[in-house]
């Protein structure tokens, strides 16, 4: 943690605010640390080597905490969760009591495994993919994901929009997510989605519903990356510089909850790369008899300001 900034739990009381659970509406499922990418950028440090992925008996008892919840949305995210061999069973599971499933795709990994089993499932569910797409050049796309990454990701968006994906009047959505190559902050939502949506369409003839940006968080390999290289002080200094307190009532975290891989709860996906349990308390899925948690503390450390800087990450 650096110290030339105070803490993001100083920040929050000298803005007399409080970081606290509404009612939780998403429940996010992390399916493992196992990825076809190493990017420079991944808070999770996933990669092809890391042995963490959901087994069957985790999944059962998601599936089983869902029935019982009925949480608006499921929330996909890994790693690839395309690598997870039991991605479908999930999906087909959750497609009865859920009314919004997410797949977060890195593309890439949909591509590769040139599954029209996975691709059909997805269409049948309405599944929302929501991939990362992190930049429109070439060389910067695949410095930050490894090479040939970028040619792969164009090549599955057109194979997404061949099957509906993306098109106006199918039902099915896709949307992208970018960030950016370095330790800046991201540029405006709205002025992504119109660069995005005006050179896809032009050098592609690829179609999405929307586009967002975010910052890097400052964990895994993108911490390493900006601690070997000088950047993470000044990182840390410029989003405390545009924390933004507006940001605070609509964070993610306010009404989602994360299941790690082996089934613990978190506050989020960044916390659950963080280690940092829900409310600081290490508790399994199946010890769990609750589905609203209004009013629970949620843990913050630093790297919140990523979410609270500029329009923030909600
Ligand atoms: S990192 Fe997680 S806990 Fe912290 S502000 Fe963001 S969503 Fe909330």
């Amino acid at each position: 943690m650096t110290d030339i900034i105070p803490s993001f739990s100083q920040t929050l009381e000298q803005h007399e605010l409080v970081l606290q659970r509404k009612q939780a509406q998403i429940l996010q499922v992390n399916m493992g640390r196992l990825c076809n990418q190493t990017c420079k950028h991944c808070h999770l440090a996933a990669g092809p080597d890391r042995k963490e992925i959901m087994d069957l008996k985790t999944i059962d008892q998601v599936i089983d905490y869902q029935k019982k919840c009925a949480f608006k949305v499921v929330d996909i995210t890994g790693g690839a969760p395309e690598m997870n061999p039991n991605l479908i069973y999930f999906i087909e599971a959750l497609s009865d009591i859920t009314g919004t499933i997410l797949l977060r795709s890195n593309l890439s990994a949909l591509f590769d495994l040139k599954d029209d089993c996975l691709i059909s499932v997805l269409k049948k569910n309405r599944v929302i993919i929501v991939s990362s797409f992190p930049s429109l050049n070439q060389a910067q796309a695949d410095s930050q994901r490894g090479k040939g990454v970028f040619d792969k990701s164009i090549q599955a968006l057109i194979l997404l929009n061949q099957h509906g994906y993306g098109q106006e009047g199918t039902g099915l959505t896709l949307n992208l997510v970018s960030n950016p190559t370095g330790a800046y902050l991201p540029s405006s939502q709205k002025a992504t989605e119109k660069r995005y949506r005006h050179i896809l369409d032009e050098k592609w003839g690829i179609v999405f519903n929307n586009a967002y940006s975010f910052a890097n968080m400052p964990l895994g390999r993108f911490e390493d990356w900006l601690k070997r290289s000088g950047n993470y002080d000044a990182y840390m200094a410029n989003l405390y510089k545009n924390f933004n307190p507006c940001t605070i009532s609509e964070l993610m975290c306010r009404n989602l909850i994360s299941i790690s891989w082996d089934g613990f709860l978190f506050d989020c996906d960044f916390n659950l790369a963080a280690n940092l349990y829900k409310g600081n308390e290490k508790k399994h899925l199946s010890q769990t008899k609750t589905c609203s948690f209004v009013d629970d503390k949620i843990a913050t450390d630093n790297h919140c300001y990523a979410c609270a800087a500029g329009s923030g990450f909600t």
